[in-house]
């Protein structure tokens, strides 16, 4: 099965911080591939500007490196580098001054599609809307891209969204989260609402509850100092994973349109209950004989910040009463490994009596690696014995079950950007969503700041903190192995 692509609009699409590592890692990349794809066409053009005094060529050397470091598919490189270099241009700028803006403005071509990614700090943000706006570039046809983090409290978040908001409709706005463009997690909507299978079983009368892992096998590394700053709660949990679970527990929304989705994931967040004490547990990694713990990687030694938190949330409303969601996230775990399980609950009587065991069906959504999704189910162990049941996984690994072509299928970074130029906020967070999602993580964090009780020390390479196994244990459930 060949994927069909279907090129986009003419676009000018501005990269704020074109010159770090966001746009080196990713971005620029991610424009590579959708042009090999055919899905970017010779009259798009890529402006890099930022505060490194450099010039067209120059950045056009610094794209070339880029990409041949983070783009293996050197077949595509020989074939299209250059072609695609030509595209990208480069302005000096300071966000915060008056220099480039004239020359931004200069290059700029009326009647196109432009957009303004703002890979930088999110104190910029302002600034550059400010700007965008004085020197006459915001126009109705103009979108920005903002990345994460989008605020570290409500009240921040907040403030973000009316700076914005004073020069673009919140129509223009487009806050990436990443895990929103992955393949799997739009199959998940899918799944959902392309199937009669599923959807009359979603809900607390079947399912037993929901786990959601996101770990990480690497430390801080050299991010410590961003890093303590902001901690795993507000790293991971108040928009990555509670933007799946958002997937996971909505309503079907009436249209896959942008607003239909987003007010019904809002719907979601609001319907969380606060989080007790008891249900979260924080932790942070202790050091090996070869690696340093998280504390000898902070400024800090004596910091609080999590480098673990595993809670249990629940969602007060009719489908997923007394459904609890229990959330776990880490750095230097024992494998880099994400996943969404849906665990239903056991049959009400086994015919086969108490020797069959316990069985339960799993939905497992694979994030990383192989994303994919299985589903667990249990039939008879094949050949003589009796009645001996055993699970086994339907999977739906994508490769497999479509054929290699979809298996390169684009990461989430050319999706999204590609669906900024079409103009579709689906997979994009709204402002309401993001303030929301801050006013149910933010009583957590007060909590932590006003106690004097340390993160509780857990062993690199293990599954985080004792007491995170505990918090499903008392529930009479256990997590998922972490495996890669
Ligand atoms: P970086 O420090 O590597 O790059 C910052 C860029 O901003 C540079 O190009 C720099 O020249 C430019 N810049 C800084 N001050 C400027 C000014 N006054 N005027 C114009 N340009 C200015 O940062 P990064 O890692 O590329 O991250 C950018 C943003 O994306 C940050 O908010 C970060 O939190 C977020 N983010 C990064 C990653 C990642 O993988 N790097 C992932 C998710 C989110």
């Amino acid at each position: 099965m060949v994927s069909r692509v279907i090129p986009v609009e003419p676009f000018d699409l501005v990269i704020f911080g074109g010159t770090g590592d966001l746009a080196r890692r990713k971005i620029l990349p991610a424009l590579f591939r959708r042009f090999c794809a055919g899905q970017m066409g010779p009259e798009a053009r890529v402006i890099g500007a930022a505060r490194s005094e450099m010039d067209t060529a120059a950045y056009r050397d610094f794209a070339r490196s880029a990409i041949l470091e983070f783009d293996d598919d050197t077949v595509c490189a020989e074939e299209n580098l250059s072609g695609f270099l030509e595209q990208l241009h480069y302005v000096t700028l300071d966000a915060r001054g008056e220099t480039g803006w004239d020359a931004l403005s200069a290059l700029m071509v009326e009647g196109r599609i432009r957009a303004f990614y703002f890979s930088v700090g999110p104190g910029l943000f302002g600034d550059l809307a400010e700007r965008l706006h004085s020197y006459g570039m915001a126009d109705a046809e103009s979108r920005i891209v903002v990345e994460k983090p989008f605020g570290r409290d409500l009240a921040s978040a907040r403030a973000l969204n009316q700076g914005l908001a004073q020069h673009f409709d919140e129509t223009q706005i487009y806050r990436i989260d990443h895990y929103l463009g992955k393949e799997t997690v739009q199959n998940l909507m899918a799944i959902r609402f392309g199937n009669m299978l599923f959807e009359p079983l979603w809900n607390a009368q079947y399912v037993d509850h929901i786990q959601i892992t996101v770990a990480e096998a690497r430390g801080v590394g050299s991010r410590g100092g961003y890093y303590d700053k902001s901690g795993a709660l507000r790293d991971m949990v108040q928009n990555h994973m509670m933007q799946l679970l958002c997937l996971i527990a909505m309503e079907p929304p009436a249209k896959f349109d942008p607003d239909a989705v987003r007010d019904e994931k809002l719907k979601v967040i609001r319907a969380l209950d606060p989080v007790g004490a008891d249900d979260v547990v924080r932790g942070q990694y202790e050091g090996t004989k070869e690696r340093p713990g998280y504390r000898n990687q902070v400024e800090n030694r004596d910091t609080h910040t999590e480098s673990f938190v595993a809670l249990r949330a629940h969602i007060g409303n009719w489908r997923w009463s007394g459904t609890p969601f229990y959330l776990r996230t880490g750095k230097r775990l024992k494998a880099r490994a994400s996943e969404i399980a849906v665990v239903l609950k056991e049959a009400p009587h086994s015919i086969f009596g108490t020797q069959a065991g316990h069985h339960a069906n799993i939905l497992t959504i694979r994030l990383q690696p192989n994303e994919g999704i299985e589903l667990g189910v249990t039939i008879k162990e094949p050949g003589p014995g009796g009645m001996r049941l055993v699970d086994v996984p339907l999977d739906m690994t994508f490769a497999e079950a479509l054929g290699p072509d979809t298996a390169d299928f684009p990461d989430a970074y050319e999706r999204l950007i590609m669906d900024v130029v079409r103009g579709d906020q689906t997979l994009f967070m709204r402002g309401d969503e993001v303030e929301a999602a801050w006013r149910w993580t933010d009583p957590i964090i007060e909590g932590w700041q006003n106690s004097s009780v340390a993160p509780i020390l857990y062993a690199s390479g293990s599954s985080g903190p004792d007491d995170a196994l505990m918090l499903m244990h008392r529930d009479g459930r256990r997590w998922r192995e972490i495996r890669a």
